[in-house]
């Protein structure tokens, strides 16, 4: 039998792979909009796509803009202005998406415009822009998606848009009506984020204490128990999830509703951080109203106190508008007592600017911007020494902290009262070896203004 013959190898030459298309990325707003871009950038990455730094190497260059006030919305132009300069091809999301005229009148050339959350349409555009590479190995992607945050810490937002209708907001006509995410998926998300490691998470939306509300408190079950769709039962699943460490819990933009009180007695248990951001934006029952702010009618002073009596170490953070058409001296001067009887502890204030849309724009009675300035400037005069006083009285308490970096300026951390970038921060002694990321209990050996000095006693 003839041997057979060798069979001819068929080559294969090696074809280098296709680079992947690369997206330029521009991040502007709240934390919601982040929010919004993670979840761009997390679909990006799923889909093979490479974001950059800078524009000359993009693709493409996708901004997500803030329109929420003047400044905020000249940022936003000049962001498309940089982008469009330097890159051309340019997709504009977000909240001044909106507003589509107020962008097209200076850039007509763009390549798409959509508004906040529409995320199918920001993909729409860029496949139309870059054709997605097709690369399996490129669809790996972290369970807990791409994070803009540091690792250690993550916005999980659990609704969209919001019910109310105050007077100085145009986010309900950028954002709708509250949209509630149901809260086991909610919680799913916070255990894969707990799993990789997150050591905080922080829940926002434009109002947390109405949660659930247009699901009519939906119930839904999470690792064998059932859950309503509500601020009370979400607190008690983010202390319930399975992960190695229970991750802190920091809850933002919560109404003073008798309900919250609930979530108080979590916090004195220990299962969410003993911290409340509430935007109580004035104390004047009249300002208040022409505000149309939601609880205008609650009395808050006794609220903070009932919140004080279930969990004495609370941090209550706000902020406030100084100046709002209309105020008088008198409603200053009652915002100004109410703040010394209040004592929060972390406050952001700001000198009312119009938003364009907004109704409080005709309301009478502007105040003149020197006079929003002297009142800013007694506003947060006293609240300084309020912060002052009651940080130190923290002197000699021992305090868990989260390290959020380690650098020049040597060991910078926070404390359950201390939410990242708005409030202070504590400045640890003898940490060297410690990482951001790293939870360590400090005691407290000075404080100033607004910030801690401490000293690592266990790491
Ligand atoms: S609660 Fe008021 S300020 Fe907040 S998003 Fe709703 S309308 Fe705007």
């Amino acid at each position: 039998m003839p041997a057979a013959a060798a069979r001819p190898r068929r080559k294969t030459a090696a074809v280098p792979p296709k680079p992947a298309p690369k997206v330029g990325f521009v991040s502007l707003g709240c934390p919601k909009a982040l929010v919004d871009s993670e979840r761009i950038l997390t679909q990006l990455r799923a889909e093979g796509y490479e974001t950059v730094g800078n524009y000359d190497s993009a693709d493409v260059v996708i901004v997500n803009t803030c329109g929420f006030i003047d400044s905020a919305v000249a940022e936003s132009l000049d962001a498309i202005g940089d982008a469009m300069a330097e890159n051309g091809k340019v997709i504009v999301t977000g909240c001044l998406g909106a507003k589509r005229e107020v962008i097209t009148e200076r850039f007509p050339d763009l390549l798409s415009i959509t508004g906040p959350q529409d995320f199918r349409g920001v993909m729409d555009a860029v496949h139309t822009a870059v054709p997605p590479r097709h690369d399996p190995f490129l669809d790996l992607l972290p369970p807990q998606g791409i994070k803009l945050t540091p690792r250690h810490y993550a916005y999980v937002k659990i609704s969209e848009g919001c019910n109310h209708k105050c007077s100085f907001c145009i986010i309900p006509s950028m954002r709708g009506k509250l949209r509630s995410r149901p809260v086991d998926e909610v919680l799913v998300e916070a255990q894969k984020l707990a799993r990789a490691g997150v050591q905080e998470l922080l829940v926002i939306s434009q109002d947390t204490s109405a949660y659930g509300a247009d699901l009519k408190y939906a119930r839904r079950s999470f690792r064998d128990r059932e859950y309503e769709t509500r601020m009370l039962d979400l607190c008690r699943g983010l202390a319930n999830l399975d992960a190695p460490h229970r991750p802190w819990v920091r809850l933002h933009y919560v109404y003073p509703y008798p309900h919250v009180d609930g979530v108080i007695e979590l916090m004195a248990e220990g299962l969410v951080l003993p911290y409340l951001d509430v935007p109580f934006q004035h104390a004047s029952t009249a300002v208040l109203k022409r505000m149309k702010r939601p609880a205008a009618a609650e009395n808050t002073l006794r609220r903070l106190e009932a919140w004080r009596s279930i969990c004495p170490d609370i941090a209550v953070r706000s902020t406030f508008i100084v100046g709002f058409p209309g105020e008088t001296e008198a409603e200053f001067q009652t915002l100004l007592d109410w703040l010394d009887e209040a004592q929060l502890d972390r406050v952001g204030a700001f000198t009312y600017s119009p938003v364009e849309g907004a109704t409080a724009n005709a309301l009478p009675g502007a105040v003149p911007q020197e006079v929003m300035d002297e009142r800013l400037e007694r506003f947060m005069t006293r609240q300084a020494a309020i912060s002052e006083a009651k940080l130190a009285k923290k002197i000699g308490k021992t305090l868990e902290v989260l390290v959020d970096e380690v650098g020049p300026e040597g060991v910078i951390g926070r404390s359950y009262a201390d939410a990242p970038e708005i409030d202070g921060r504590v400045i640890l002694e003898g940490g060297a070896r410690l990482k951001a990321g790293q939870r360590v209990m400090a005691t407290v050996t000075d404080a100033d203004t607004h910030d801690l000095y401490a000293t690592v006693v266990k790491g």
